[in-house]
Formats: structure tokens, sequence, C-alpha cells
């Protein structure tokens, strides 16, 4: 896997981002292009493609993003109107930066079918 992601640069301070959260195993930041008044990505700084690439060995590290993504919402205010946590997956999924990352969108009310 390489370590050289768009995302893995921006964790690692070689490309600069919008930080909102930092430790050990996890990095996140601001959308560039938000589409919520709230739209953060938080990444594992392991470079994991996509999630269908993640292994029975990447069950706690996933677990702690579903859970540092609640975290992340409770403090950025979300947590009372609620808020979307999205991860897209390959092509058709809609995925265009192949390190893992959920989407954390908020401040807005969500649609659904989404698009
Ligand atoms: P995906 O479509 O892969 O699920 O989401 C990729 C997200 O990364 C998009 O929402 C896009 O706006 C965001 N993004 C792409 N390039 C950059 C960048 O250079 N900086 C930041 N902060 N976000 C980016």
């Amino acid at each position: 896997m390489s370590e050289d992601t768009l995302f893995a640069k921006m964790a690692s301070g070689e490309i600069p981002s919008d930080e909102v959260y930092s430790d050990e195993e996890y990095y996140a930041f601001r959308d560039i292009n938000p589409q919520a008044p709230t739209h953060v990505l938080i990444i594992p700084r392991k470079p994991i493609p996509k999630i269908s690439d993640a292994e029975d060995g990447d069950r706690a590290l996933l677990g702690g993003l579903v859970l540092k993504a609640t975290e992340i919402a409770r403090r950025e205010g979300l947590e009372d109107d609620g808020y979307r946590l999205v991860i897209n997956c390959g092509k058709q999924g809609g995925q265009t930066v192949y390190h893992l990352h959920l989407h954390i969108l908020g401040g807005r009310q969500m649609n659904w079918p989404p698009g």
C-alpha cells in the first residue's frame, strides 16, 4: 500500500489542511469543497485505499474510526440536530480519493435517496 496518498500527505503535514483532530491513529480535516455547513473528513493514518480493502485485522481501527467520527460530530455541535456519516467505495460509490475516509456532514437537512 502506498504511503503517498494526498490525504496521507495532509496527515503528515507535508500538504497543508484545515485540521480538526489528530492522534496517532486518525486525522480529521475540513473538506476543501464542503457539501454542508459542516463537512469534515476523518481518515485512519494507515493508508487503506477503500473500505472493501479492509481486513479482519482492521476491526478495531474501523470501529475506532466511527466512534471518533461521533466524537468529532459532538464537538462540532451536530449531535442535537443529527448528521450523516458517509463512506464512498469505488467508482460507482463516488470515491475519488483512494485513502479510506469517512465524511461527517451536518448543519443542514439531509435528503434521501442520496445523489
Ligand atoms: P470521496 O468522493 O473520495 O468520498 O471524497 C473525497 C473528498 O475529498 C471530496 O469531498 C473532496 O472535496 C475532498 N478533497 C479532495 N481534494 C482535497 C484537498 O486537497 N483538500 C481537502 N481538504 N479535501 C479534498
